[in-house]
């Protein structure tokens, strides 16, 4: 009888707590299951495929050093592990606690079943600081930090090849999906890569992170660029935090001149790194959050879809140099820093008043670091569907001056302005009589008039009854607080959404 470890989104052998307790049980069948089903949702693609393919083969070979072989399937969850009970039987399935998707949720669902009827135990053990069935968000600071504080478990130095069981191969793509999705800018995917930035990072490319993390033209250097590692679990939360947390306190013993990394900076860092657990457990406590506004008067609002305007949007081609930029940028390299993110997100959700839910998963496709439990809450978030965070309807003209000043980043994503001046970069309506140059479009709005009727569509629906006791109820389930109910989200509001500030709109001019 085997003990199966079930590797979904932890690819590694470091801190891999599932792994030591069924080591520790008896015999170990390391899994991967490639699922075709969920590669063909609209959220996923085949960039993460990439990114994930190649982490799984640094995986594969860290078992292989060690002795073991990973098994590797394509199939139906429920499928493959009945026909590896069939065949060898298992004795006890061992995985991480996974807050994915409402897809991989029902999966997850179907296979308890099926261990249920067996009689199969399955161990999940959490793998971020998120906390299933979470009663009160009040303590949940507290239990991050005992959960980052638990011992770093050490990789096994041997495990034992499970004899007479096909390994299988690491698919390709096209092996079990269809469609193109080439991203030649994509970050490489594997524990090495993700240890080289983190050290990297520290060793001074994280300098002057929290200074250079808003523009796109920085940011892609100077942040940690550890995403996709932490979503496809190639390094574990714990480990990163608590180098964070080491380096924090080493750097604070240093003079400035001798500060690799400035403390801000190092500070900037542990804060994110918190969010993204923050964010996460959002989406654990509601998942209903990817497919409907956490606020109910927002989920209420039914949207008439403008293809045109989804299009100009998806493809770049929004006459707006900056958003297009950022645009192909993402889908070219898969990754955009955060304030750009933010800014895409109410682009499309303000100004052109598109449905969160479609450009959501337009975006979602294209981030290699695709993780639902930040995706979704951030998205909404930016969307102004919260009820507890003020809109931010950023001003497209007026973020390209203060992040691409010279235009350099405008050029390089948008060749068709190349040889234009910068100040028709940031604004090419004031230059062009209506037509810039090689093709490149006309804007598809006018952005000042579109944000106010935006800001008079939420104001509508904020003056209604009940919505600042809705906006209570949100703020209990999902606001972050050390103490009980004063603080909220990371970084935003310090005040409980009763507050008027929260009522408030931060609309860039
Ligand atoms: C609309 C929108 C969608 C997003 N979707 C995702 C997503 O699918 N996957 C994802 O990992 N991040 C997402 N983010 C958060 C953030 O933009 C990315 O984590 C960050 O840009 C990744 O680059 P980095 O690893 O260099 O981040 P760094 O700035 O170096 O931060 C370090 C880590 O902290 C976490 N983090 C950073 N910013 C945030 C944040 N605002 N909220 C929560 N966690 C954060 C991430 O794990 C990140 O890797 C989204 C943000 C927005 C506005």
């Amino acid at each position: 009888m085997l003990q199966v470890v079930w590797f979904k989104r932890d690819l590694r052998v470091e801190d891999h707590a599932p792994l030591s307790a069924a080591l520790r049980a008896g015999r170990v069948l390391p899994l991967y299951i490639v699922e075709p089903e969920y590669w063909r949702l609209p959220d996923t693609s085949g960039r993460q495929w990439a990114f994930l393919r190649e982490s799984l083969i640094e995986l594969r070979a860290a078992f292989a050093a060690r002795g073991g072989a990973l098994i590797v399937r394509v199939g139906d969850a429920v499928d493959v592990l009945a026909d590896l009970h069939a065949r060898h039987g298992i004795a006890a399935l061992h995985s991480h606690e996974e807050t994915g998707n409402a897809w991989t949720f029902a999966r997850d669902k179907r296979v308890a079943e099926f261990v249920r009827q067996r009689a199969i135990p399955w161990h999940e053990t959490p793998q971020f600081g998120v906390v299933r069935r979470l009663a009160d968000r009040d303590r949940w600071s507290a239990h991050f930090e005992r959960f980052m504080a638990r011992p770093i478990e050490p990789a096994p130095a041997q495990i034992a090849r499970p004899a007479n069981i096909d390994p299988g191969v690491v698919p390709e793509w096209t092996d079990f999906a269809s469609g193109d999705d080439t991203c030649p800018g994509r970050q490489r995917g594997g524990r090495k890569a993700a240890v080289e930035l983190l050290e990297g990072f520290y060793a001074g490319r994280g300098r002057a992170y929290a200074f250079e993390m808003s523009s796109p033209a920085t940011a892609a250097r100077s942040c940690s660029r550890l995403s996709a590692h932490l979503a496809a679990g190639t390094i574990s939360m714990r480990e990163t935090i608590r180098r964070a947390y080491a380096e924090r306190a080493a750097l604070a013993q240093m003079p400035c001149e001798a500060r690799a990394v400035d403390l801000r900076s190092a500070d900037a860092l542990i804060a994110r790194l918190h969010w993204h657990c923050h964010f996460i457990q959002k989406l654990e406590s509601e998942p209903a959050i990817e497919f409907r506004a956490m606020h109910p008067a927002h989920a209420a609002r039914t949207h008439a879809h403008n293809e045109v305007a989804f299009r100009a949007w998806r493809d770049g081609r929004t006459g707006f140099p900056f958003v297009d930029a950022c645009i192909r940028m993402l889908a070219a390299t898969g990754w955009i820093n955060f304030r750009m993110r933010a800014m895409l997100t109410a682009f499309a959700s303000y100004h052109l008043d598109l449905d969160w839910r479609a450009t959501g998963a337009v975006l979602a496709r294209r981030f290699v670091d695709y993780e639902p439990g930040i995706h979704w809450p951030q998205i909404q978030m930016q969307s102004g569907l919260t009820g507890i965070n003020a809109p931010r309807i950023y001003n497209p003209a007026k973020q390209s001056t203060d992040q691409d000043p010279d235009g350099a980043f405008i050029r390089r994503w948008v060749p068709e302005l190349a040889d234009s001046p910068t100040a028709a970069l940031h604004a090419p309506w004031l230059y062009f009589d209506g037509t810039p140059p090689n093709g490149y479009p006309a804007r598809i709005v006018d952005h000042e008039a579109a944000a106010r009727a935006a800001r008079e569509r939420l104001s509508a629906i904020r003056r209604e009854a009940g919505y600042g006791d809705a906006a209570q109820r949100v703020y209990r389930k999902h606001g972050s607080r050390k103490r009980p109910i004063h603080n909220d989200d990371p970084g935003r509001r310090k005040q409980p959404p009763r507050d008027t500030r929260q009522l408030g709109f931060d609309l860039e001019n």
